[in-house]
C-alpha cells in the first residue's frame, strides 16, 4: 500500500471529521474571497463619492464580521482534523507495537532497538503530519486557488487573470524539482536518526562494559559522527524546503508586475475601475497561501512517504513464528519431542539433531551438557520462539503448533539466566505473572523462591522499587525474584534456563526442595531444568546430556553416575570443587 492509499483508506473509514473540516474550510474560503470584492466595492464607492460615513461604517462592519467568522471556523476545522490524524498515529503505533510483540528473537537480532523506537516515534509522526496537516493544506489550498482564480477570471477580467497567472507554471516546475530533493533528504534523515537512536540505546545499555573497556572516547566519537550525519541530512531537507519561499516570491513579484502593467492600461482605457484593480491585487495576494500550501503539502507528503517506506516493511515483516493454532484449552498430558532437529535461520549447522524426549506430567527433566551444546535452544523450541525444521513437539494429544500462542504463554513459565526486572516495586515485578494476584499470594511465591527474607530486609519491603531506577539487586536476587514470578503463574510447564546459576548451592537446594513439595501437592507441574551445576538436576526423574546438539547420555542421576561418562566425570569434578570452596 502506498501512503496515499493508506490515507485514502483512513479518510474513508473516518470520513465524518474530515467531511466536517472540509465543510468549514469551504466556508472559510468563500468568506476569504468575499473580502477583496467587498473592499473593491468600498474603494469604487468612495472614489465615486457614493459612500457617506454611516454607510462606510456599515460596510466595514461586514468586513469585521467576515474576519471573526473566519477565525472561529479555522479553529474549529483544525480541532476536527488534527483529532483525526492523531488517531491515525495512535492506530499505527498500536499496530506496530502489536506486530513487534509477536516477532521472535530472530527479528530483534536483525533490527536495532533504537531504530525500532525511531519508527514508533519520528516516522509515525511524519505519516501523521501527512494525513492531517498535508490533507488540510492541500484541500484548503486547492479550494482557495479555484475560488480566487474564478473570482479573478469571471468576477474581474479574464485577460488580466491570464497575464497574472503566466508565471505560475514555472513555479510548479520549481516545486516539483524541490520536492524530489526533499524526499531523498528526508529518507536519509529518518534513517540516520534511526542509527543514532540505536547507538544511544546500545551505549546506555552497555555503559558499564564500555567504561570497563575504556571505550568511552571511541563511543563518544562515533556518536558525534552519527549526530553530525543525522543533522546534516535534516539540514539538507530544510535547505530544500527553504527554496520554496523564494520561488513563491519571484512568481508573485512577476505576477504583480504583469498585473499592474496590463491592469494600468485597462484602467486608462476605462475598461477597469480602480476598485476592480485593487480587488484584483488583493486576490493576487490571496494566491500566496495556495502556493505556500502546495509547497508545504509536497514537503509533508515527501516526508510522510519516506517514513511510510520505512514503516511498511516493518509492519509487513512475516512473523518468524506463525500463530495459526486454534486450541485454547490448557494442554494436559505428556510433553514429547519426536525426532526434533533444528538449525538457526541462516545457519547451516544443526543446533539440535534427532532429539527424542518423553516427559510425563509432574515429572522433572534435567538438561545438562557443555556450553553451546543446545540446551537453551531446546527451551526456545518449547517456547515456540523458533519453528522446528524436522520432527514434532507435542503436548498431550496435540502438536504444540495446534495451540494458540496465547494459550502456550499461559501454560508455560520461563525463567532465563538473566531475567528482566521492570522499573516497578518488587511486589509488582512478581505480581506481573498473574493478574489480580493478592499480596499474600505474592508473599507465598517469594517464600517458595527463597527471596522473602531478602525482601524483608529491603528499605520498603515489598514496595521497594527495583529495576533501572530502583535498588540494585544482586544477580542471585534477580533470579529468585524471577522464579517467584514464574511460580506465581502456576503454569503447567516450568522452564528454568540456568535460572539458579547465581544462587548459592544451599539456597538452590531449598528452592529445588520447595519445587518438589509443590509438585507433590499439585502433581501436575512439569519442570525442565537446564543447568551447568549438576546438583540442580540430580533429583530429576530423567536427565539428558547434550553434546553438539545430540543426546549423548540419558537416564536418572544414579544410572548416569554408573555409566561413567561425561556426567559422572563432571559430577566428580563439581563435588571436588564444592568441597574445595567449602574449605
Ligand atoms: P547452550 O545453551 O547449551 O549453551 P545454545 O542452545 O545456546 O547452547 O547453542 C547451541 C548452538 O546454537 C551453539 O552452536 C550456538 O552457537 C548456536 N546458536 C545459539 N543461538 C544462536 C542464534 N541466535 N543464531 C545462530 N546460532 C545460534
Amino acid at each position: 500500500m502506498t501512503l496515499t492509499g493508506l490515507i485514502t483508506r483512513y479518510v474513508r473509514k473516518n470520513w465524518r471529521p474530515y467531511f466536517l473540516a472540509a465543510l468549514m474550510l469551504a466556508s472559510v474560503s468563500a468568506l476569504t474571497v468575499f473580502i477583496p470584492r467587498h473592499v473593491g466595492r468600498i474603494v469604487d464607492g468612495l472614489s465615486a463619492g457614493r459612500l457617506d460615513g454611516i454607510a462606510l461604517i456599515g460596510q466595514l462592519g461586514w468586513l469585521m464580521l467576515a474576519g471573526i467568522l473566519i477565525y472561529f471556523l479555522r479553529v474549529a476545522w483544525r480541532l476536527q482534523l488534527f483529532a483525526a490524524s492523531y488517531r491515525l498515529g495512535a492506530e499505527l503505533r498500536t499496530r506496530l507495537y502489536a506486530r513487534l510483540c509477536l516477532q521472535g528473537p530472530h527479528f530483534f537480532h536483525q533490527r536495532g532497538t533504537g531504530d525500532l523506537m525511531a519508527l514508533a516515534t519520528n516516522d509515525i509522526d511524519a505519516v501523521e503530519m501527512a494525513s492531517g496537516e498535508a490533507m488540510l493544506a492541500g484541500f484548503d489550498g486547492t479550494l482557495t486557488l479555484i475560488m480566487v482564480v474564478a473570482m479573478m477570471t469571471l468576477g474581474i477580467d479574464w485577460r488580466l487573470a491570464l497575464a497574472a497567472l503566466l508565471p505560475f507554471p514555472f513555479m510548479a516546475f520549481a516545486f516539483w524539482r524541490i520536492s524530489s530533493h526533499i524526499h531523498q533528504a528526508s529518507r536519509d534523515s529518518l534513517e540516520r536518526f534511526g542509527k543514532l537512536n540505536d547507538h544511544v540505546q546500545e551505549t546506555l545499555s552497555g555503559v558499564r562494559t564500555l567504561r570497563a573497556l575504556g571505550l568511552e572516547a571511541r563511543s563518544a566519537a562515533r556518536l558525534a559522527e552519527l549526530a553530525e550525519s543525522a543533522a546534516s541530512a535534516s539540514l539538507r531537507a530544510q535547505r530544500w524546503e527553504a527554496a520554496f519561499e523564494p520561488a513563491v516570491g519571484i512568481t508573485l513579484v512577476s505576477a504583480t508586475v504583469l498585473t499592474l502593467a496590463l491592469g494600468g492600461t485597462l484602467v486608462w482605457q476605462g475598461v477597469l475601475t480602480i476598485g476592480a484593480l485593487t480587488a484584483f491585487s488583493m486576490y493576487l495576494g490571496q494566491l500566496i497561501w495556495p502556493m505556500f500550501a502546495a509547497g508545504w503539502v509536497l514537503s509533508l507528503m515527501e516526508r510522510g512517504r519516506a517514513a511510510w517506506g520505512r514503516l511498511q516493511p516493518t509492519l509487513d515483516t512475516a512473523l518468524s513464528i506463525d500463530d495459526n493454532g486454534t486450541r485454547a484449552e490448557r494442554p494436559v498430558g505428556a510433553f514429547r519431542l519426536e525426532g526434533v532437529s533444528f538449525s538457526y535461520p541462516g545457519h547451516q549447522a544443526l543446533a539440535l539433531a534427532g532429539i527424542d524426549v518423553h516427559l510425563l506430567p509432574g515429572h522433572t527433566l534435567g538438561v545438562v551438557g557443555p556450553t553451546g551444546s543446545g540446551k537453551s535452544t531446546l527451551l526456545r523450541l518449547i517456547l515456540r520462539q523458533y519453528a522446528v525444521n524436522e520432527g514434532r513437539i507435542a503436548w498431550g494429544a496435540h502438536a504444540l503448533t495446534d495451540y494458540t500462542m496465547d494459550t502456550l504463554r499461559q501454560a508455560i513459565s520461563w525463567v532465563p539466566q538473566e531475567p528482566f526486572l521492570f522499573s516497578a516495586s518488587v511486589a509488582e515485578n512478581i505480581g506481573l505473572a498473574r493478574e489480580n494476584a493478592t499480596l499474600a499470594e505474592i508473599e507465598n511465591a517469594a517464600a517458595l523462591a527463597c527471596i522473602d527474607q531478602d525482601i524483608a530486609r529491603m528499605p520498603q519491603g515489598y514496595d521497594t522499587p527495583v529495576g533501572e531506577k530502583g535498588v540494585s539487586l544482586s544477580g542471585g536476587q534477580r533470579q529468585r525474584v524471577a522464579i517467584a514470578r514464574a511460580l506465581l503463574a502456576q503454569a503447567s510447564l516450568l522452564l528454568l534456563d540456568d535460572a539458579l546459576s547465581a544462587v548459592d548451592t544451599q539456597t538452590e537446594t531449598s528452592i529445588l526442595q520447595h519445587l518438589q513439595e509443590l509438585r507433590k501437592a499439585s502433581r501436575d507441574q512439569t519442570t525442565v531444568i537446564v543447568s551447568h551445576r549438576l546438583s540442580a538436576v540430580m533429583d530429576a526423574e530423567h536427565i539428558l546430556v547434550l553434546k553438539e546438539g545430540r543426546i549423548v547420555e540419558q537416564g536418572d542421576h544414579a544410572s548416569l553416575i554408573a555409566l561413567g561418562g561425561w556426567y559422572a566425570a563432571q559430577w566428580r569434578y563439581q563435588q571436588l570443587q564444592a568441597s574445595l570452596d567449602a574449605d
